[in-house]
């Protein structure tokens, strides 16, 4: 059951009220069982507009490149909704203000949306915490969304996997690349693109990645590598008829439904992983303390002080 004061936000919500909409999105993201009643009433509305990932190492310019994006997209009329992931930074609040000089005018424009994330402390929970703010982001009537963040780990890559398309940024900036590849983000690229076009290097950075690409085994899907000088918007036009050719390319040859499908098997089994985790812990914190002496005095291995728990635990449930 919903509280009283929840189904009032849901109605402005659905009657377009940002800050409903703000309200919201807190609350998936502090997760729990309103959090999940609430992402339970709109599921019925998602799966219809595409998530675009945008990643890359920091500093290659997403921040400038999401932001010409939207511009971009606005002047046809479409309504964004960015989710801005930072999982390095451990100030949210400087985040959410840096963004807020960042984007300007963006800040106050009806059509546009941006929230940003940082860690809190759980760098487990923040790619469902995205999921799921993108989920209300979907379901507040966005025709485009945005998953921006910075591609430096596992997390991070986890996020980006989300989006039907993924973005690499990099820059010509030496290093870039390297750091990209080391995170294993050319594999998860959909398409890339050299941002910073405008310096000297640009040209040499993209006749390698080009010839990185032509290396691989064919495939249904060869990613195309767009330059862009985002500080000046320009090859944001190639860039966003490249995610739509792409996204073209996921429908008709049906990868979008399986894309998703996996998405919801990753999902699902985090959740279990999570909810077991708990479980398990909760159930067995008291016998931690024992089995600890036992495996300090030489009487049990901690695989064995796991294997006595674990049955235990399965005991309880059969
Ligand atoms: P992020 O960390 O990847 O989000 O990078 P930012 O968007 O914050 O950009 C990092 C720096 O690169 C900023 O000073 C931008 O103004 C600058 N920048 C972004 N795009 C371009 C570009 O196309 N050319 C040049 N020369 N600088 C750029």
């Amino acid at each position: 059951m919903l509280e009283s004061r929840l189904v009032t936000t849901l109605s402005a919500f659905d009657q377009g009220d940002r800050r409903a909409a703000a309200r919201l999105i807190s609350l998936v993201e502090n997760g729990g069982p309103q959090a999940e009643e609430v992402l339970h009433r709109l599921y019925p509305r998602l799966g219809r507009v595409p998530r675009i990932g945008i990643t890359g190492p920091p500093g290659v310019g997403k921040s400038t490149l999401v932001d010409t994006l939207i511009r971009h997209h606005r002047q046809n009329d479409l309504r964004v909704g960015v989710v801005a992931v930072d999982p390095s930074s451990p100030f949210s609040g400087g985040a959410v203000l840096g963004d807020r000089v960042r984007m300007g005018d963006l800040a106050t424009d009806p059509g546009v949306f941006i929230r940003s994330m940082a860690t809190r402390g759980s760098l487990g929970g923040l790619a469902r915490a995205t999921k799921d703010v993108a989920d209300v982001l979907e379901a507040f009537g966005h025709d485009i969304l945005i998953i921006e963040t910075v591609g430096v780990g596992q997390t991070e890559m986890d996020i980006a996997a989300a989006a039907d398309t993924v973005v690499v940024v990099v820059s010509p900036e030496s290093g870039d690349s390297i750091q990209a590849m080391k995170a294993g983000l050319m594999e998860v690229a959909d398409v890339l693109v050299v941002n910073k076009a405008d310096r000297p290097a640009a040209g040499q950075m993209m006749r390698t990645l080009e010839a990185d690409l032509h290396l691989r085994p064919a495939a249904p899907w060869t990613p195309p590598v767009v330059a862009t000088i985002a500080s000046r918007g320009e090859g944001v036009a190639e860039l966003t008829d490249a995610v739509s050719r792409h996204y073209d390319h996921l429908q008709e040859s049906g990868t979008l439904e399986e894309r998703r499908l996996d998405r919801a098997r990753t999902e699902i089994a985090a959740i279990l992983d999570d909810r077991l985790r708990q479980h398990a812990h909760q159930r067995l914190a008291d016998q931690l303390a024992p089995w600890a002496e036992l495996v300090v005095q030489g009487e049990a291995t901690p695989y064995s002080a796991a294997r006595s728990l674990l049955a235990a635990l399965l005991e309880e449930h059969s």
